[in-house]
């Protein structure tokens, strides 16, 4: 049986006026229920349209899905517009980066939570409103009766963050996907959005994928972690398993680059050399090569001319012996 959610072989490209850019290459995991999954890696590294994917909000005139994604065993790349929008009122919703932008301007915090409520279950405009106050205060929300009518400039940023937090959990979905959801924030309100989103999993049970560039935020919230290179899955592993003994060059340099994971004060933090290839011409053989430090380990040319592949288990997508750790 596939696990809750189950992507297999994803890959997305975008068709633009330069040319084709291969977004997700090839690209499989999978998540159960009560579980949280962090993916992580640069910008461009194919996270976020991986998470669009499973929701199928990818424009079909400018992009093209193929693989499969199985929510509780139903196929969402062939699923009819219709289907998915009710699927991510009721079974999965997504949490974004910029509460501004997810949150209009014009209509109450209270209401913006009420309506996808109404929407998803018929309830009454009482009903739903009812809901809503009860929403922000599982949110935290201090006097969530009176702060249901405010206006979303009334609140601060970390507030905002709660508040769209609860419009995404108002429908109690069984599929949270929350995309860098506390980088605007400031470290504290980040430890308490995160906490908050642990506490709410462990209420209702549902499914979490966590996406960052950030490994500091993801090493205390996540159990499983995919790290993504190019469009690809580069390091998959329990989080203990890929924060411990980090197996892939890529994952070494996250790492070394992260001031909060440096366990030794007298290791100086190393960035990785270069930039992430272009998506329109991805490098051959291993994506990662240009910035590699380690191809000499590897030995003549097979770093650039052989697609190295992801193992089972505590996998590296790396030619280095899976032995070799940092
Ligand atoms: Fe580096 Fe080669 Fe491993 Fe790629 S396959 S990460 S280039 S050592």
């Amino acid at each position: 049986m596939p696990a809750f959610l189950s992507v297999q072989d994803l890959y997305v490209r975008f068709r633009t006026e330069d040319g084709v850019v291969q977004a997700v290459d090839g690209l499989s995991f999978e998540l159960e229920r009560g579980r949280t999954l962090g993916i992580v890696g640069e910008s461009g590294s194919g996270k976020s349209v991986t998470s669009l994917a499973v929701l199928g909000l990818h424009d079909p005139r400018t992009s093209e899905v193929r693989g499969r994604i199985l929510l509780d065993g139903q196929e969402l790349t062939t699923a009819s517009e219709s289907a998915l929008e009710k699927l991510r009122g009721d079974k999965m919703a997504m949490i974004f980066q910029d509460s501004l932008t997810a949150l209009s301007p014009y209509y109450t915090v209270g209401r913006q939570i009420a309506e996808p409520y109404r929407k998803h279950t018929g309830a009454s405009r009482r009903e739903a409103r009812q809901r809503a106050v009860e929403m922000l205060a599982r949110v935290g929300i201090p006097t969530p009766a009176l702060r249901v009518d405010d206006y979303p400039h009334q609140f601060s940023g970390g507030m905002r963050q709660r508040a769209m937090i609860a419009m995404a959990l108002v429908c109690d979905p069984e599929l949270l996907i929350a995309d860098e959801p506390t980088t605007a924030l400031d470290v504290t309100v980040q430890a308490q959005i995160l906490d908050l989103l642990k506490d709410l999993q462990q209420q209702t049970g549902s499914a979490i994928v966590l996406i960052t560039h950030d490994l500091g935020v993801v090493a205390h919230t996540v159990d499983d972690l995919l790290v993504m290179y190019a469009g690809r899955a580069v390091e998959r592993g329990t989080a203990r398993e890929v924060l411990r003994t980090p197996r892939h060059p890529y994952t070494w340099g996250l790492l070394g680059s992260m001031p909060r994971l440096a366990t030794d004060a007298d290791q100086p933090l190393v960035p990785i050399p270069g930039s992430p290839p272009s998506l329109l011409d991805p490098p051959p053989g291993c994506p990662f090569h240009p910035r590699c430090r380690h191809t000499a380990e590897v030995g003549g040319d097979r770093c650039r001319t052989e697609r190295p592949t992801l193992g089972p288990g505590h996998g590296s997508a790396c030619h280095l012996p899976t032995e070799r750790t940092r």
